[in-house]
Order: C-alpha cells, then structure tokens, then sequence
C-alpha cells in the first residue's frame, strides 16, 4: 500500500496515465482441516475479484460510443497547477480530477459496468495444498488477483492458510513432529507390554518395557508430518506419551487383589530415577509447549 501511495502520483508526473498497470494482489485466508495440512490437498476457494467487463472488454464505453476527449487536461490526463508564494511561484502537476487521469470518457457508459471497465465476480478456483503446510503458509495463485487497468497483467491471489487442530484431539502437532498420548495401565507399565498404536497413517506395535514411568516418551524417526517440499521423503517424528490411567472404579475382585498386593508391597514406596522426578516431567511438558 504505501508503494502505491508513496510513489504512484511522482511515476505518473511523466508517465502515461493510459498505460497498462497490473492489477491489484489480494488475500484470501481459509482453513484446513488438520490431515489436509499434513498430506495435502485438493480445495475449491471462493475469490471475490475484479474481473474486465466482457460486454465492454474493459473500456468501460458502451458499443458503439464514442470517446469524448476531456477538456479539462485536453486529454494528457494531467493539469498543472501554479501556486505563488513568498518565495515564488510552483508549479505542481496532477492527475485531471475530471477525467481521473484518463484524458478521455465514453459518451455513453457501458450498463454492464456501469463505466467502470470491471465487474465484481466471485469464481471458484482449485487449489492445491501440498503436503506438510503448517498455518500460515501463502499459496500464489498467479494472475487471479484483480483485473489490470487498460490491458495490464492481473494481479495475483495469495491464500493464505490457517491449519486447523486435530478433530477429535489424538493427535497434536508441533511442527513437523506429532505428540499422542498413550494411557496404559499400572499392569501395563510395570509388567511390560506390547502395545498396537494409530499413527497418522499406519498402525505399529510398539514394545512398553516393564517399569516404564509416566510421562516417558517413545518417539518413532520420521513418522510425523511430511517436511514441505520433499514429497514426503523426509518426516518429521512421532512422539508416545506414556501416561497412566488409574481406574476411578474397581470390582470387588479387583479390589481383594490389590489390597493382597497392597499388603505385600507395604512400606516399600518405590523411589523414583532422577529423569523421571515429577519435575523432569512438567519441565518437558512445558518444552512441548514452545
Ligand atoms: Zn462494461
Ligand atoms: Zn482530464
């Protein structure tokens, strides 16, 4: 914006009001869906822009009418203006607030555009995302921006991405590297276990060893999302966090044995490695959060 603020009424001073300008860039923000993001997609986008009036092809004159030249610049499109001072006599040059610049108008206006020479138009337009997009990421789609003036280069649409959290909360995504929890049972972490576990796109086992503690990670190399660019070869890595479940409610079976189990294990609270203090754990859950 400031581009065109800032330089536009100096550039126009020599040059031709009537020559081609590219038409306006625009923006368009959507959303997508979390798996779109990570493996690409396929999306139709409304975009509202300014098309060239087909029933005129842009001039904005209505078939068949003539050009009037405008008699305020004489056609230049430009007017000098001369101011006296103390110090003298300026003289500045300036767009024709007549004619806007044009140097002429038809004589009669085109109803389509109403003299405009541009229509607003909504059209659809396929995009592609491509696998591993991340919010905020801009997609150029050349020459769908707004429609140039007299003959010029449309401008471009940039849409840009805005990637939605994971639906139904498994997944949690950092980057390129994903984070699930995995809930497991006091039996499960202290006896060890063999666990089937949903990654994004394929099931694995994977091996709990006993005394696996709360909070522990397992990551799984280049099973996260797909690094932008590399067509999926490269990934980034998938993160397990163990976490343990304990049982709101037990049966009356369950309860005779744990406190058989209990009465055996009385006195003896086990103590926890350094790695795993409470603490170690909040700090890495803060780490998650960068
Ligand atoms: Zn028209
Ligand atoms: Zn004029």
């Amino acid at each position: 914006m400031k581009h065109f603020f800032g330089g536009a009424s100096r550039r126009r001073k020599r040059e031709n009001p009537n020559r081609p300008q590219r038409g306006a860039d625009l923006r368009l923000d959507i959303e997508v869906e979390f798996r779109e993001a990570i493996f690409g997609a396929e999306k139709e986008v409304e975009v509202n822009h300014l098309e060239n009036c087909l029933d005129c092809n842009g001039t904005g004159a209505k078939k068949g009418s003539k050009m009037i030249t405008c008699n305020t610049c004489g056609g230049i499109g430009q007017v000098q203006q001369t101011q006296r001072t103390l110090f003298g006599s300026f003289t500045q040059v300036t767009i024709c607030p007549r004619c806007n610049g044009e140097g002429k108008w038809p004589e009669e206006k085109c109803k389509t555009c109403r003299g405009n020479g541009k229509v607003n138009k909504t059209k659809k337009i396929k995009i592609k995302i491509p696998a591993g997009v991340d919010t905020g990421a801009k997609l150029r789609v050349p020459n769908e921006g707004d429609a140039g003036l007299n003959g010029g280069p449309n401008g471009d649409l940039y849409v840009v991405l805005h990637v939605l959290n994971d639906k139904e909360g498994i997944y949690e995504r950092k980057g390129n590297d994903i984070y699930m929890e995995l809930p497991l049972s006091y039996y499960q972490v202290a006896l060890g276990d063999e666990v089937e576990v949903q990654l994004l796109d394929e099931k694995t086992k994977i091996n709990i060893p006993p005394g696996t503690q709360p909070g522990k990670i397992i990551t799984l190399k280049g099973k996260g999302v797909p690094i932008l660019g590399t067509d999926g070869i490269r990934r980034g890595d998938f993160h397990i966090v163990i976490n343990i479940i304990v049982p709101k409610k037990v049966s009356s079976e369950e309860e005779k044995l744990l406190r058989e189990l209990a009465s055996i294990s009385k006195g003896s609270i086990p103590k926890r490695k350094e790695e795993n203090s409470f603490l170690n754990i909040l700090k890495h859950a803060l780490h998650m959060d960068k």
